[in-house]
């Protein structure tokens, strides 16, 4: 102002107070409008503004919605000038390259986006020496431990069915079937915290806790399934069931089914088709007898009857094994079988086999490590949708949701034919705080009405998934129950030539795109489905539509 004459006019329109990040949004979104500058060329802006002011994991994160969101806004602008004054070209000039941004920046993923231009930032590479820092550490792990995924992942924090990485990315959980009622359930946490906060101790002084869950647990189980071992693994488990079945039948030799795994201790190996016929296996111990798997899809049997075809194989294989003078103390399955691609049983399968199986003086033994506690849906056990009583049923992965616990509950007469004065005990089985946390687990499953829920997703998993089989034919077969499903991939439905290398690649592109699942089956060519069971509608929604945004992007021509 000079006297009373304006000279100059400062515009403070523009000024809002925001995040810095969003100044090189706005940059970035410019940038690709031009002709000839792809993502890995503006990052070249985004290193430049990172050496001055390193991005925060966040303000990378959110550069693509940033950017989505001013090309959408300019394109409004540009379209609204165009309604009020079709002429005036220089008002909507940047129409044009506007929408042929838009149209470059959704063939990417927002990760994908995120990786191309921030490829250069100072944390991301620091990130990428820490994964490679851990690896490297790793070692000291041994070399027969392996990581999932070809990029491993740095896990930091679950919660329900998601898992956060080191970078802040959550991931949707589909494959982890230990964490029950969600990772980090807060019932079971806090269950947890108090008992530890007031006494960890073992099993040789009383407490209330353990026999409330003995009781709870056994009142789940059929008659006259009312005793119960308590140890921390599956495979522990596993290894006590052998010991109580050969005490019990005074047998030595079991049955198994074929692609079987029941553990890693020496006794769980030899009785695990998929270990000791595996890559460094020694081959099957003469105690130990394979029948076929009962896979009605890939299998030799696959009508009607087939139930009753495999279980009249599993009296083949024992009729060969008492015939050489062996003697069969019990038979091992799993009540769906996981390893071996995620089979349901055929019905009529564990009658008829148990028929053969008791006919020889053998016991039969559940193992309900995977299966088990709801997540069927329709049962609270495998064996039940069989109609069937084991004489052993063998659980752990999720009673504990993550706490170490297994169990093992029997009938009080094998019990007592395995009391031969030889004490039982573990250490850490049935400790107050792994019964409180088990105890913690069941709770939630009952009150928060997970079984139902289970069959409620699973059957809206299971009807997207074959609605995708209608269309990919690499999607040979969709099978499971409850929230426990298989989907098997093959090049070739008439041959079913399994597609191993898509199987793989199409886990690797779900992870890329924040959902974790992972392959089974002997044939590696099993896509498992096992979340939590908190998973909910959005989730199997959004699984379905990004299963087939990436079986689109597999299978075009
Ligand atoms: N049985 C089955 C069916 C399993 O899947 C597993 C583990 N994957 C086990 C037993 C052994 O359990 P753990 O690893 O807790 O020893």
């Amino acid at each position: 102002m000079q006297g009373d004459t304006i000279t100059g006019v400062v515009d403070l329109g523009d000024a809002l107070v925001g995040a810095y990040v969003q100044d090189l949004a706005i940059t970035l979104s410019y940038a690709l409008q031009q002709i000839g500058v792809d993502p890995a060329r503006a990052g070249v802006i985004v290193s430049a503004y990172d050496a001055r002011r390193a991005l925060t994991p966040d303000e990378q994160r959110v550069l693509p919605t940033l950017i989505a969101a001013r090309h959408a806004t300019s394109l409004c602008i540009a379209a609204e000038r165009f309604g009020l004054n079709p002429e005036h070209a220089t008002w909507f000039s940047h129409m044009e390259p506007t929408l042929r941004a838009i149209q470059m920046v959704q063939g990417y993923s927002p990760r994908d986006l995120e990786d191309a231009l921030c490829q250069g930032c100072q944390r991301r590479r620091q990130r990428g020496r820490c994964v490679d820092d851990l690896r490297a550490k790793r070692q000291r792990l041994g070399p027969s431990l392996s990581l999932s995924y070809d990029e491993p992942l740095h896990i930091v924090e679950g919660r329900d069915q998601y898992l956060l990485d080191a970078d802040g990315r959550v991931y949707l959980d589909l494959v982890n079937n230990v964490c029950h009622v969600g990772h980090c359930n807060a019932r079971v946490v806090e269950a947890i915290a108090t008992q530890a906060a007031m006494l960890n101790t073992n099993t040789r002084y009383l407490h209330e806790t353990v026999l409330e869950y003995a009781d709870r647990l056994t009142a789940k189980m059929p008659a006259p399934l009312d005793t119960c071992f308590f140890v921390n693994s599956g495979s522990e488990a596993n290894e006590l069931a052998l010991r109580l079945a050969r005490a019990a039948t005074e047998h030595t030799d079991v049955v198994v089914i074929d692609g079987a795994y029941h553990g890693s201790t020496g006794n769980c190996i030899a009785m695990s088709p998929y270990k000791f016929n595996g890559p460094g296996g020694r081959g099957q111990a003469d105690w130990v007898h394979s029948a076929p798997m009962p896979d009605v899809y890939r299998g030799e049997l696959r009508d009607t009857d087939a139930g009753l075809g495999y279980a009249l194989e599993v009296g083949r294989v024992i009729g060969e094994a008492t015939n050489k003078g062996r003697s069969i103390a019990g038979f091992f399955a799993e009540t769906l079988l996981s390893c071996g691609g995620q089979i349901p049983l055929p019905s009529g399968y564990l009658a008829g086999a148990f028929e053969h199986v008791r006919a020889a003086g053998g016991l039969c033994i559940a193992d309900e490590v995977q299966v088990g506690l709801g997540r069927v849906g329709d049962a609270m056990w495998g064996f039940e949708l069989q109609g069937v009583v084991p004489d052993i049923v063998v659980l752990g992965k999720p009673m504990g949701n993550g706490h170490p616990i297994g169990a093992v509950v029997t009938t009080r007469a094998i019990a007592e034919a395995f009391a031969n004065g030889m004490e039982f005990f573990s250490t850490f089985g049935g400790n107050p705080v792994s019964a409180s946390a088990a105890l913690a687990v069941l709770d939630v499953v009952e009150e928060d009405g997970l079984q139902s829920r289970a069959t409620r997703l699973g059957d809206r998993f299971m009807d997207g998934l074959r609605a995708l089989q209608s269309r990919y034919s690499i999607i040979g077969d969709v099978r499971g129950r409850g929230l426990f499903l298989g989907v098997e991939l093959v090049r070739d439905r008439t041959t079913l030539e399994p597609a191993a290398t898509e199987a793989a690649m199409l886990v690797n592109n779900m992870k890329a795109r924040g959902i974790l699942l992972s392959t089974d089956g002997p044939l590696h060519n099993v896509i498992k489905i096992k979340p939590p069971l908190v998973l909910n509608e959005g989730d199997v929604d959004r699984s379905l539509r990004t299963l087939d945004e990436v079986l689109g992007l597999m299978c075009e021509d």
